[in-house]
């Protein structure tokens, strides 16, 4: 068996350990002579499975007790409409469009209401932040709404923007658990586990209790009200049960690792490897301003689509895979999520500056 490092954007690299404990509980989840695939959700291992998983996040993210965790599907996409549908009670919402994803948000929250677009980085390819220290936020709105980690374009939020006392959302799922966070900052938080977390098929909203209520625009579906979910204790329906159990380890896996403080300490040091060989590599150039790089996703290029395109193809082969960039970006992009060894970046890196001797 060979694992490769896998760059992936989504679905993304796990945590070896974790893995390796799902392969051992396959076939019989801790005496029930099941795998957790096959078990009720309303069995009693299964209640556990959840129970703790909400409490180790709430403990991971220092969460207060008056925001709700729900476990949801349909990914971070279904949430562009959840979104709007739960929290536009004046019909207008404020959006920061800082790449696709954002833009996507933005298109959907049109259907809905009144979508303002208040800033934009879209006249230089999304390869910055924009100043959001002072927006003309909508007097009425009901929420500002950011994509605080970029996944595309490989820019982050370091700064939260002043929405002028208005609630914030904001879509994390590629850098969800990668840093601590305040979450009283936020309104709602949420992103689909597939980056940074566990297997496709969850999305986790962390919602101020005062933000789910009945007062939802009509026609909003049952199953996309957040209040049914939170009534519910994520279960008013069949929930991505084996997600959820996978996403419990990665949880349990963070607390050993020392928490978020110590897994940004981790991640600080492992990009610092790749950002820095980009800063000195005559080759290799960073795409993005130096002061909103992810530390998640770094998207590179070498100028030249031609040696782009035999650069990924000689790295897979060397078995680093899944490094070319978005195809809206072009060039490369190294997911370095929190799963991610800083072996694989620092080998990475070597194969980089041996590729650059040979084709510099
Ligand atoms: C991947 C991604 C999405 C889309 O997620 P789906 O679960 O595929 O709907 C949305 N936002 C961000 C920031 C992403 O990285």
């Amino acid at each position: 068996m060979a694992r490769v490092y896998n760059f992936s954007a989504g679905p993304a690299v796990l945590p070896e350990s974790v893995l390796k404990e799902a392969a051992e509980e396959m076939l019989d989840y801790r005496g029930t002579g099941m795998s957790v695939m096959e078990m009720s959700h309303r069995s009693k291992p299964f209640q556990t499975i959840i129970d703790e998983a909400e409490a180790d996040l709430r403990s991971l993210m220092n969460i207060p007790d008056n925001y709700k965790v729900l476990f949801l599907q349909g990914g971070a996409s279904q949430q562009f409409a959840a979104i709007p549908m739960n929290l536009m009670k004046n019909k207008v919402a404020d959006y920061i469009i800082t790449g696709q994803w954002a833009k996507k948000a933005y298109q959907e929250a049109k259907l809905y209401g009144t979508a303002n677009a208040i800033a934009s980085s879209a006249d230089k390819t999304f390869s910055y932040i924009p100043d959001c220290s002072d927006l003309p936020i909508s007097e009425n709105a009901d929420y500002v709404y950011i994509c605080e980690n970029n996944t595309i374009y490989g820019t982050k939020f370091w700064q939260l923007p002043n929405t002028k006392g208005k609630d914030l959302v904001a879509d994390v799922s590629s850098c969800f658990l990668s840093e601590p966070v305040d979450v009283t900052r936020y309104g709602m938080i949420y992103g689909g586990v597939q980056k940074n977390i566990g297997p496709a098929g969850v999305v986790i909203a962390i919602i101020r209790e005062d933000l789910i209520t009945e007062d939802v625009l009509p026609g909003t579906p049952t199953m996309l009200r957040y209040k049914t979910h939170a009534d519910a204790g994520s279960l008013y329906n069949t929930p991505p049960a084996y997600g959820i159990y996978i996403c419990g380890k990665v949880f349990k896996w963070l607390q050993n690792m020392g928490g978020l403080e110590a897994m940004k300490a981790i991640n600080e040091k492992k990009a610092a490897v790749l950002y820095n060989f980009l800063d000195e590599s005559k080759l290799f150039h960073g795409t993005v301003v130096k002061k909103d790089r992810s530390l998640m996703n770094v998207p590179f290029v070498t100028g030249n689509a031609d040696l782009d395109a035999a650069f990924v193809k000689a790295a897979a082969a060397a078995g680093f895979q899944n490094l070319k960039g978005h195809r809206t970006v072009g060039g490369m992009r190294a997911s370095i999520y929190n799963a991610m060894p800083i072996e694989g970046v620092e080998k990475l890196v070597d194969f980089m500056a041996a590729f650059e001797k040979e084709n510099g």
